[in-house]
């Protein structure tokens, strides 16, 4: 590079900035805002040509001032992102950490000689290495300064480093110069030194797309860098810059910028351009940006020139609704109310905010996403987060009284139910249709505890009952078994226990006539040696003799036993089917259980831990 005759400017940019001479940014115009490997804005030459009466006050001509004034009405059109490129370190938002950093290095004078700018796309590296560029080189208004964390903007070096003019200064877009012959052009020149400035500083954009040849090349200059030459590079992912490379830079990690940040930020540019904006709007507009300036501009900008369109000519104003259409997003305020229906049970009202979001123009996904972004955020307010930064006064106060009103367990309830909704939206044919239905289930589901509440209610229930109940499985001598309240006879005074009878006999073998003396037998009476009984209707087998036979060998005495006339108690097993079924009855009948089965209509009730502690005393047949 540097063999051009135009060579205030790299070659890679030459000739682009004609376009900049169009009203209004084009996409690629846009994305080029911030990726152009230029120096802050074109060069003025062929910009005289173009506009016919050029404001002499260009905003980068005069870079102390912290608020560029708006542009003349025959200016050519700069996009917003490189207008309101930061020309001092204090602009530059979200990154005082960086910044401290840096400012620290350059007063103690222990600046490394190669950088290395981190962070995501449109976080500000290539600014903050233009700004590194100025800091180093700044001779301040009276020509003798030395380095500064707060360049004067004034002196030759920081008007032409910011105007992109800067003969020492050299940036290149390792994306499209990514070969070992580009980088050899810089280790030629590395040699020599610099024209004017302080430093000769090398700005590498998209460092990560150097090829390993390049970065080889690169290597023994970073190694041994001649004391007037600086390195900064710049990347999206550090992970691919070698090893080797890394442990020779000082590395700045530059933070994704938040969303309140943006917010104030979008709002002052809106004050400089004169433009009325929504503060929905901007708050969108901020989320939208996802941390990084740049994008967040470039929306901007497409929002305003939307606005533009629309205006009869009076003052610019951007709406919340254009926006909200730009972008493809819900109004925030509708997706309150709708989540209020789904959280109140509020059928009607929740179908009318549906339909009234799908007229405007909103995506039945965007609804359940939305749905879901505030749940997240509910769940993140319990924690005591920060969960309604840059939220709107309304949101935070909406937001903090359903985390307060829900339990974590509904809120995580509410997530899995909207998330099955979300993918049933995504996939179903008619996905407004999909996504009312949807809605719907989560409303009716909504108001239920969490499954593990319900379990525990339950349960408890359940104890609370068995605990009141007579004793169903081992009915003590002489007492009276009166499950359900159905009027059972009193057993006649027995000096021996059934029960343990029946053990006995099926501790001697006889399984089967133990079976059936659990099952069948109702007893009349029951004394010692003298047993009076019947058996149910449909119950035809003779069993007298086996039941002697059982008797005999159980007690090793022979007992008087005759079927005798009379309904009889009810057999063991008979009296723990009517205490089941009793039990279930109640739970069943429990006010919560009763909103359960009316809200899931045909739901069943099952006891999970029937098989772990074999209690069979509720909900089994319910
Ligand atoms: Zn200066």
């Amino acid at each position: 590079m540097g063999d051009s005759p135009d060579d205030d400017l790299p070659p890679w940019e030459t000739g682009e900035d004609e376009e900049e001479a169009q009203k209004q940014p084009s996409a690629a115009e846009l994305e080029a805002a911030g990726q152009s490997a230029l120096f802050g804005d074109p060069a003025p030459a062929p910009l005289a040509e173009a506009a016919p009466a050029p404001a002499p006050a260009v905003v980068a001509a005069a870079p102390t001032s912290p608020a560029p004034a708006p542009q003349a009405a025959n200016q050519p059109y700069r996009v917003l992102a490189r207008k309101y490129r930061s020309q001092t370190f204090s602009e530059l938002i979200g990154q005082d950490a960086m910044v401290q950093t840096l400012a620290n290095a350059i007063k103690r004078q222990r600046l490394a000689h190669a950088f290395l700018m981190t962070g995501i796309r449109g976080v500000g590296k290539t600014s903050t290495a233009r700004l590194i560029a100025k800091a180093l080189n700044c001779v301040g208004p009276d020509g003798h300064g030395g380095p500064t964390i707060d360049p004067c903007g004034v002196c030759e070096p920081c008007r032409a480093i910011a105007e992109g003019r800067h003969i020492d200064v050299i940036e290149m877009d390792a994306a499209s110069h990514t070969g070992i012959d580009d980088v050899r052009e810089i280790i030629e020149a590395v040699r020599y030194a610099s024209v004017s400035a302080r430093y000769k500083m090398y700005i590498i954009d998209e460092a990560h797309m150097l090829s390993k040849q390049a970065w080889n090349g690169l290597l023994k200059t970073l190694e041994e860098p001649p004391p007037h030459v600086k390195f900064i590079f710049a990347t999206t992912e550090v992970d691919k810059v070698p090893v080797t490379v890394l442990s020779r830079c000082q590395r700045f990690d530059l933070r994704r910028i938040p969303a309140e940040l943006l917010h104030q930020h979008f709002a002052h540019v809106c004050a400089l351009e004169g433009v009325a904006i929504d503060e929905d709007a901007l708050a969108m507009i901020a989320a939208a940006a996802e941390g990084s300036a740049r994008d967040g501009l470039s929306i901007l900008d497409q929002a305003i020139a939307h606005a533009d369109m629309e205006s009869d000519g009076t003052a610019t104003h951007v709406t919340a609704r254009k926006v909200r259409e730009m972008l493809g997003l819900a109004d925030k305020g509708a997706q309150r109310a709708l989540f209020d229906c789904l959280l109140s049970a509020n059928p009607q009202g929740l179908l009318a905010a549906v339909e009234d979001q799908f007229s405007l123009g909103v995506e039945p996904l965007a609804l359940m996403r939305g749905a879901m972004e505030l749940t997240h955020r509910i769940a993140v307010a319990q924690l005591g987060e920060g969960a309604t930064q840059g939220a709107s006064e309304e949101e935070r106060l909406a937001i903090a009284g359903w985390a307060q009103r829900l339990s974590a367990g509904q809120v995580h309830r509410l997530w899995q139910l909207l998330l099955k909704g979300h993918d049933e939206v995504r996939t179903a044919p008619d996905p407004l249709v999909a996504a009312q239905m949807a809605l719907l289930r989560v409303m009716h589901a909504a108001d239920m505890p969490d499954p593990g509440k319900l379990e525990k209610l339950l349960k408890d229930a359940a104890e609370r009952g068995l605990a009141a109940a007579p004793q169903v499985t081992a009915p003590a001598a002489g007492s009276t078994v009166t499950a359900t309240g159905a009027t059972t006879p009193s057993m006649p005074s027995p000096d021996i226990e059934w029960t343990i009878l029946c053990d006995r006999v099926e501790q001697e073998g006889m399984l089967r006539v133990g079976q059936i003396m659990r099952d069948h037998v109702r007893i009349i009476e029951l004394r010692h040696g003298h047993l009076r009984y019947t058996t149910p209707p449909a119950f035809r087998d003779d069993i007298m003799a086996d039941l002697k036979e059982a008797l005999l060998r159980a007690t090793g005495e022979r007992w008087d036993v005759a079927k005798g006339a009379g309904e009889g108690a009810p057999s063991l097993t008979e009296r723990e089917e009517m205490a089941a079924a009793a039990e279930a009855e109640r739970v069943r009948s429990h006010p919560l259980v009763r909103a359960a089965l009316d809200a899931f209509p045909g739901a069943e009730i099952v006891d999970e831990n029937q098989l772990a502690d074999g209690r069979k005393a509720w909900s089994r047949r319910a």
